[in-house]
């Protein structure tokens, strides 16, 4: 067994604080222990998403979240705009379509993020749409998208913004109150710095109106079920109890470090990353690059799934390749999480070991420079 490196959007890596909770005995869920830690995880995501309103805490992965917000907001027939800029914001439209809705694509190309005026645009186009849905951080492109600003236009109408912020969580701003954001779903394996298998959920007052009046099949993911129970704390069905224990030390963590600061420290990594890209020669996929994650072009003749490969085995370094149409084309790095600037360090120095022994000449970035300043 050696030491592994991984730089992936997702799961990321888990710091010791975390993998000392997962190691703890199991508890019962319904007792007055597991409640106390379940409230203090469910008041900290609540500091994390910067809502008054509760979060929910699902068993599931990310698209669980993803999928309980269509089943609990859109009825079959219902028209949903949703902002497809790459695989996640394609699962949307999957998700809607799988519920019934009728859905107006807004497509974007795939490297830039959706502009408030294209959904100024949408929305005049199709007056009687309900909700808009977008994401985040785009992570299959390294993308943030302008919550903010979307919010101000949806705020203002009788339409619903839903947020996938699965991987922005915690490490791009969002402001889900004071912006006027009406839905956001998250997952644990990202920014959270937690293992997969837990997902997110908060809604606004006026989103709770569609939940009541959505016709669409529901049991697991129903969330009324769910805040009947929020209060004592509880949750309908068995949680996650060792994640929720883990989350726990995370959204601790999070108030020590306070959140803006993290913000702040991701925005740094994340520019770190793209000058060390760019310093070593390659270039940048992203035009409206994320806090998160840097997807960088593989240089010409370079097959990007390979130089994955070749780094996971020669170097024990993961980080990922692109996806669906970008399959060979780019590779993503994450800065997300517990990912530091000595893991990059480390990670870029390997990329460009890799892409020397492809035949690829690079350049050399002061990358101990770069991040001690960051
Ligand atoms: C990872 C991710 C998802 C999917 O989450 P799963 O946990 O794999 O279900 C959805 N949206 C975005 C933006 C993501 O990064």
């Amino acid at each position: 067994m050696r030491k592994t490196y991984i730089l992936t959007p997702g799961p990321t890596p888990l710091p010791d604080f975390v993998r000392l909770a997962l190691a703890r005995p199991i508890l019962h869920h319904r007792t007055s222990e597991f409640q106390e830690i379940l409230a203090r995880a469910e008041e900290g995501l609540k500091y994390i998403f910067q809502t008054e309103q509760p979060v929910f805490v699902l068993a599931g992965s990310g698209t669980s979240a993803m999928e309980c917000a269509v089943a609990n907001l859109v009825s079959p027939g219902d028209e949903v705009i949703v902002v497809e800029g790459g695989k996640f914001g394609e699962r949307w439209r999957e998700i809607a379509e799988s519920y019934g809705a009728k859905v107006y694509s807004l497509e974007v190309e795939w490297g830039r993020a959706v502009r408030p005026e294209e959904i100024e645009k949408a929305l005049a186009e199709h007056p009687s749409a309900k909700a808009v849905f977008i994401t985040h951080c785009e992570t299959s492109t390294g993308v943030d998208t302008d919550v903010e600003a979307i919010a101000r236009i949806t705020r203002e109408k009788d339409c619903l913004l839903v947020v996938d912020a699965i991987s922005s969580m915690g490490v791009s701003p969002l402001k889900m109150d004071e912006w006027g954001v009406d839905v956001v779903v998250s997952g644990s394996q990202k920014g959270l710095m937690l293992p997969p298998g837990l997902a997110f959920i908060s809604l606004s007052e006026r989103a709770w109106e569609w939940v009541e009046r959505s016709t669409s099949p529901r049991y697991y993911l129903d969330l009324r079920k769910y805040r009947k129970v929020i209060e004592k704390p509880d949750t309908p069905y068995t949680p996650a109890v060792s994640l929720v224990v883990a989350l726990a030390e995370v959204v601790d963590y999070y108030r020590s470090q306070g959140i803006e600061n993290l913000w702040a420290r991701y925005g740094k990594l994340a520019e770190a990353t793209r000058k060390a890209f760019r310093d070593m020669g390659l270039e940048l996929f992203s035009k409206d690059p994320s806090n998160g994650v840097t997807a960088v072009k593989s240089p010409k003749g370079i097959d990007s799934g390979k130089l994955v490969k070749t780094l996971r085995q020669e170097y024990r370094v993961s980080v990922a390749g692109g996806q669906a149409k970008l399959k060979g084309k780019i590779f993503r790095v994450a800065h997300m999480g517990w990912i530091d600037e000595l893991d990059l360090i480390v990670g870029i120095n390997c990329v460009r070991a890799v892409l020397e022994s492809m035949g690829c000449s690079t350049a050399n970035p002061d990358l101990a420079k770069l991040y001690l300043q960051a």
